[in-house]
């Protein structure tokens, strides 16, 4: 590919249009046009763009203090490690500043539990169709060969099954001894929105106690109320030893976190792991607002209802359209398969429906609105994706 007149690495396929302010669910362009964000920055600005309450939290410790390091006690990162243990039923937080390093913290612990037991060659089962960051040790564990592609040689120390294949994982359990950790997302984002299913998390849940696994969640785009629970385990009714969290934690500020509880919560130790900007009070602060913020506008709770009506609304709407394959999400996570390859609609949703839109496994439409938004706003969803949708000819 041709980089033109550019000092950027040619790292994204970018849309050549450039927003220059936003509120809510909009955005603006540099030539005043209007947009409704259905895709909210990939999961991230979930409580809408430029949120007063966030911008004025951010202005207000950007000018009392934004870094000490973890020399020190940080009253803000206490707060916000208290917060979201009281939310996830989690005992002790570690704080960095993306999704990526929040798995590589994860994936430490299990190294650190297995190493602890004696087990020099540990395995962490991980899922095809998964994604958990660009690191090595993440791009190693997602179950994407397009993401490992250039890379190799890869991180050793993962296995890949089937996504909600009980069968394999049994078979697993039963032939490599050397297990140590499960990580898997409660739905897979970029893998188009699929969810596992109840059996295969509690069958996850059931081997991990009973063969001395961690049980870890990838919660980074399903957390923070994204699936209509504060996180996307609590749908399926089980309980993880560890949950990894970024995206919507900051509302768009970088801040990641991973939280544990019982033996995984004590694995580490001064020495063990470290980040320079990891749960700086800046970036707590703004967790903490995000945090509170959600709690008191039962942000979770709108996200549930609007996502049942804009599955319903879709499913009015395009669910006999000849080329829709499924309608499905939780919450306000939503993906509309069609039976042909569909990245080109990104652009037609941009300049002629105004909606941000993604497409991810080349077909699948994928729907991440504001968590915040309301009837109206859904409606207005719902109307301009089924126009889209309607407007497109397979070629
Ligand atoms: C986005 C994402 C990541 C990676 O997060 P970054 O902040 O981009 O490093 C990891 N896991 C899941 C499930 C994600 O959706």
């Amino acid at each position: 590919m041709n980089v033109k007149n550019s000092y950027l690495m040619n790292a994204y396929s970018r849309q050549e249009i450039s927003f220059t302010s936003g509120s809510g669910i909009r955005l603006w362009d540099n030539n005043g046009v209007e947009y409704i964000d259905a895709i909210s920055g990939v999961a991230v600005t979930s409580l809408g763009h430029s949120h007063p309450e966030i911008a004025s939290a951010i202005a207000e410790q950007a000018s009392q203090l934004m870094h000490t390091s973890n020399l020190f006690k940080i009253d803000w990162q206490e707060r916000l490690g208290e917060k979201l243990c009281s939310i996830s039923g989690m005992e002790r937080a570690f704080f960095c500043n993306s999704g990526a390093e929040a798995n590589e913290a994860a994936l430490k612990l299990a190294r650190l539990h297995a190493n602890a037991n004696n087990v020099f060659d540990p395995v962490v089962v991980v899922m095809e169709g998964s994604f958990h960051g660009r690191t090595l040790a993440t791009l190693s564990a997602t179950g994407n060969p397009a993401v490992h592609s250039g890379f190799s040689p890869l991180v050793p120390g993962f296995m890949h099954i089937p996504f909600n294949d009980i069968e394999s994982i049994h078979r697993l359990a039963d032939q490599v001894p050397n297990i140590v950790a499960v990580l898997v997302e409660p739905v897979q984002g970029e893998g188009g929105v699929k969810a596992a299913s109840q059996e295969f998390m509690q069958t996850i849940q059931h081997l991990c106690h009973e063969k001395n696994w961690l049980f870890m969640v990838d919660e980074v785009q399903t957390g923070m109320g994204r699936t209509g629970a504060w996180f996307g385990h609590q749908n399926v009714d089980v309980e993880p030893d560890v949950i990894t969290l970024a995206k919507a934690l900051g509302n768009g500020f970088p801040i990641g976190a991973c939280l544990a509880r019982g033996n995984a919560a004590k694995l580490i130790s001064p020495g063990k792991h470290a980040s320079t900007f990891g749960g700086n009070p800046l970036a707590c602060r703004v967790g903490c607002s995000v945090v509170d913020i959600m709690e008191r506008d039962k942000v979770p709770d709108n996200a549930l209802i609007q996502g049942k009506r804009l599955l319903q609304g879709l499913k009015a709407e395009l669910g006999h359209h000849p080329e829709v394959i499924a309608i499905r999400g939780e919450g306000l996570m939503i993906g509309i398969e069609l039976s042909y390859p569909c990245e080109s609609m990104v652009k037609r949703a941009l300049t002629e429906h105004r909606i941000l839109i993604n497409v991810t496994r080349k077909n699948i439409i994928r729907l991440l609105p504001p968590l915040i938004c309301n009837e109206n706003e859904t409606d207005e969803i719902v109307a301009r994706i089924s126009d889209l949708v309607r407007t497109t000819n397979r070629h």
